[in-house]
């Protein structure tokens, strides 16, 4: 298998690019290369729609605070629009249109039939409480109802948000139109959520994990591996991928990290996790900062958190063999230059995550047909799909000599502009 990275690499950017310049940088490159059609780029640097949204919610102080909440649908050739909800303070509608275009790219590179959008509500999900949320939720789905429908845009978790959030709504969207579980994937299971669906993003980047080493001819024994986050996706790599022999040595998240070079205990750290709220304090390893997480000694380095967190700020002290990309966009451009100098393979965040999305259209589909799939075959559906992802990107990144980011936007870039075409849209 090829993982070079030294052809074809941009050169290094200074880090003043918003994170929709900075994808547009991939889709950019990747478009020379294939010779798109010019209209077809132009069509893609900018957004299908984007709803900017006040949302107004009486707290429990019984004060009024205006959120502001957006919906990003980017393209739609391919399906319906599909993409997670983030709630995070951070959550801006540059950085929801970034993801939204992330979600065009990686629902054709895993070949389902979406298009790509995203949402995003700029709060602090930690300093709320539940029936605040409860109500910022049903704010927020009343304001962008319209756009929504089951076959029009189907939203589903993502930082900050959680099966509770999709259930309530579910339940919103619901009062307005009907019952329609499918509206939304990543619901509990009770209310039609599809099983493996809280595992999936994780059990996907593991699946990737182990591919790599497979074709590096590694062991995952002998692999050490750095997760930053330990939420739904952080968690649930850590948990498969020691299932599957790796040595997880060093977990952090907001609170602080933690780090045992002999490797770290999953179920006691989640033990530990269950009264603390926090991977931090947990007592079989040594605390280590987040900033010092990202530059520890390993073999794969996971960002599973923030975007923009391996920047070239920092990108000649991370001391990885190999950057698996769990979050989405935590690379910045910039960054991806001096690793692709240095060597070091960057797996993209459009291939490693996708598993939550592949899972949330198996669920769409088990909503459809109102029909529920077992545990098992979900696993094993998403395994299949994830390997042949995976496979077709290391032949495309071989054949081609470029790095595996570039291939991956190539295979897709070439599906999203060839239903363009086919739709007659230029
Ligand atoms: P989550 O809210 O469940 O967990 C986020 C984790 O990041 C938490 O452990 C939190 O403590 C940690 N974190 C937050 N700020 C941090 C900081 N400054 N430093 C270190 N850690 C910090 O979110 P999630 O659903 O696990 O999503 C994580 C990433 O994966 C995001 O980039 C998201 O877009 C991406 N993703 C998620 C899914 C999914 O199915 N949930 C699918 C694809 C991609």
């Amino acid at each position: 298998m090829t993982t070079a990275t030294s052809t074809a690499a941009p050169t290094e950017r200074e880090e003043s690019l918003s994170p929709s310049e900075s994808v547009l940088t991939s889709v950019y490159e990747s478009a020379t290369r294939l010779a798109i059609d010019a209209e077809v780029v132009d069509l893609l640097k900018t957004s299908w729609r984007e709803i900017r949204a006040q949302l107004p919610v009486r707290m429990d102080d019984r004060k009024l605070r205006i959120f502001e909440g957006y919906r990003v649908q980017h393209n739609g050739a391919r399906g319906p629009y599909k993409g997670g909800v983030r709630f995070h303070p951070k959550a801006d509608l540059d950085e929801v249109r970034a993801l939204a275009m992330l979600m065009t790219y990686k629902c054709a590179l895993m070949e389902l039939p979406f298009g790509g959008a995203k949402g995003g509500v700029m709060c602090d999900p930690s300093r709320m409480s539940e029936t605040e949320l409860n109500r910022l939720t049903r704010t927020y789905t009343q304001h962008i109802n319209m756009i929504l429908g089951i076959n029009r845009d189907i939203p589903a978790p993502d930082m900050g948000t959680n099966a509770q959030t999709m259930a309530w709504m579910m339940d919103a969207y619901g009062q307005l139109h009907g019952h329609t579980p499918g509206i939304v994937t990543g619901k509990p299971v009770e209310l039609g959520g599809s099983y493996g669906r809280d595992q999936a993003t994780g059990r996907g980047v593991a699946t990737c994990m182990r591919e790599f080493a497979r074709g590096e001819g590694v062991d995952p024994h002998d692999i050490r591996v750095v997760v930053q986050g330990y939420g739904n996706v952080g968690s649930w790599t850590c948990r498969v991928a020691s299932e599957q022999g790796f040595r997880v040595i060093a977990v952090g998240d907001v609170k602080g990290g933690v780090y045992n070079p002999a490797g770290i205990d999953i179920a006691q750290l989640d033990r530990w996790f269950a009264v603390a709220g926090s991977v931090a304090g947990f007592e079989e390893a040594e605390p280590v900062t987040n900033e010092h997480l990202l530059e520890l000694e390993c073999d794969y380095l996971v960002p599973a958190a923030l975007g923009e967190v391996v920047t070239t700020a920092n990108a000649e002290q991370v001391r990885a063999r190999a950057v698996i990309e769990a979050a989405n966009h935590p690379v910045t451009p910039g960054a991806d230059a001096i690793l692709a100098r240095r060597g070091v393979p960057v797996l993209p965040d459009i291939l490693v995550n996708a598993g939550g999305v592949t899972v949330s259209y198996f669920e769409w589909t088990q909503n459809i047909q109102q029909f529920r799939w077992p545990l098992e075959r979900v696993i094993t559906e998403l395994e299949a799909r994830m390997v042949a992802a995976f496979g077709d990107l290391m032949v495309r990144t071989g054949r081609d000599g470029i790095r595996p980011r570039q291939a991956a936007f190539d295979i897709a870039l070439e599906r999203v502009a060839r239903a363009i075409k086919l739709r007659g849209f230029v």
